[in-house]
């Protein structure tokens, strides 16, 4: 993006925040909510950017991933969710075998894939063994092979349901196979948006309180954000402080990772999709403000691969995987593909200008920038 005008920024009203990031000074409530309020979405992209490349340069990471829901039947009445059906029986649920699971992973022995993605409805009737067997069943097909599975919001069921403390639910897990946590089940924190939206989950204190336990047991997890849907630009300020908070104390989270609402076959389709101006927005505050965590995360699922691409000069480093067999956006009316090939991911990385990194779960290199996809 090369220099940008001081004119420009001091016209959008953003010139004593460029400041106080060339002097080090973190970004409080206010400065997102102003950054949020800026109709120059540029500028505010431009600054996000510079904070990008003084992380990153011009790398940009994904990994080679397949993702797995074991099953949608889930207990919680979450208003954007279009991925659950409440009971075992209802029209559209599943959930499949231990066989039929260990399977998709069976299949995919030629491919060279590093982590097993794995999130799931809250299933009121299965016993914690099908969970530890699940991941010893897969560590067993592809021992090398990085499993990043339950959200917090899982953890939290299991605890409650199977009678053990969250440390424990961890601990029994990771003697398992489990690697580390996906960000999921964070939606928004705010407490006036987390009754309306997803009243009947794991609450905010105890999501953020299982990362923390999780980073105390060596896992490392990421953290998400929903957003688009009824909260506010405060909220969504307020959302990444608190992760920010977490991280000072932990260190442990990897990536934050916006995900947009999708208004198809849920309880919230009377509002419409995020536009493209806000998504790339909210990846750049979503920098701006996490000066700890190292990666910014577009989810191309969910933005839509051209967004996601576009994203790449909005403070996102990263570009997930190549998630094979999504189904809760694609259940929410989602029309990007299901997977792309790594070429096909590079391929796009190095047409918005970019150097493709194949990277594991943890951000190890596993092929650079050199490789020719
Ligand atoms: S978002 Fe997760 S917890 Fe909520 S209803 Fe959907 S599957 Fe269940």
């Amino acid at each position: 993006m090369g220099d940008f005008p001081l004119s420009r920024l001091t016209h959008a009203g953003l010139g004593d925040l460029a400041e106080k990031l060339d002097a080090g000074v973190r970004l409080d409530l206010a400065d997102g909510v102003r950054l949020f309020g800026s109709r120059d979405v540029l500028a505010v992209g431009w600054l996000a950017n510079r904070e990008r490349e003084r992380r990153h340069g011009r790398r940009t990471y994904f990994n080679y991933n397949i993702r797995l829901e074991a099953t949608n039947v889930c207990v919680a009445s979450c208003l954007f969710c279009s991925f659950a059906r409440l009971k075992p029986g209802d029209p559209g649920a599943y959930t499949m075998s231990l066989e039929e699971a260990w399977d998709k992973l069976r299949r995919r022995s030629h491919q060279p894939l590093t982590e097993v993605h794995v999130v799931n409805g809250l299933h009121p009737d299965l016993p914690f063994e099908y969970y530890t067997e699940l991941l010893r069943g897969f560590k067993r097909i592809r021992p090398e092979v990085h499993l990043k599975c339950f959200t917090a919001v899982e953890i939290a069921f299991f605890a409650d349901l199977y009678g053990m403390s969250d440390e424990q639910v961890l601990r029994e897990l990771m003697a398992a196979g489990l690697d580390s946590l996906p960000g999921g089940g964070a939606e928004i924190f705010a407490e006036r948006v987390r009754r309306k939206i997803a009243h009947d989950k794991c609450g905010t204190e105890r999501y953020l309180d299982i990362h923390r336990v999780a980073h105390r047991l060596g896992l490392r997890s990421n953290v998400t954000m929903l957003y688009g849907h009824i909260e506010t630009a405060e909220e969504r300020v307020d959302h990444m402080l608190r992760a920010r908070r977490l991280q000072d104390e932990t260190g442990g989270f990897q990536a934050f990772i916006p995900l947009a609402f999708h208004p198809d076959n849920n309880q919230m389709r009377q509002l419409p999709a995020p536009s493209a101006t806000d998504t790339l927005q909210v990846h750049a505050v979503a920098r701006l403000m996490l000066d700890n965590i190292a990666h910014v995360k577009a989810f191309w699922i969910a933005t839509g691969v051209e967004v996601a691409q576009t994203a790449l000069w909005f403070g996102v480093d990263d570009l997930d995987g190549t998630v094979q067999e999504e189904k809760i956006y694609h259940m929410a009316g989602a029309r990007t593909p299901e997977a792309m090939t790594t070429r096909e991911i590079a391929r796009l990385i190095r047409a918005a200008g970019r150097e493709p990194v194949e990277r594991d779960t943890l951000y190890n290199e596993v092929r650079s920038a050199q490789v020719v996809w």
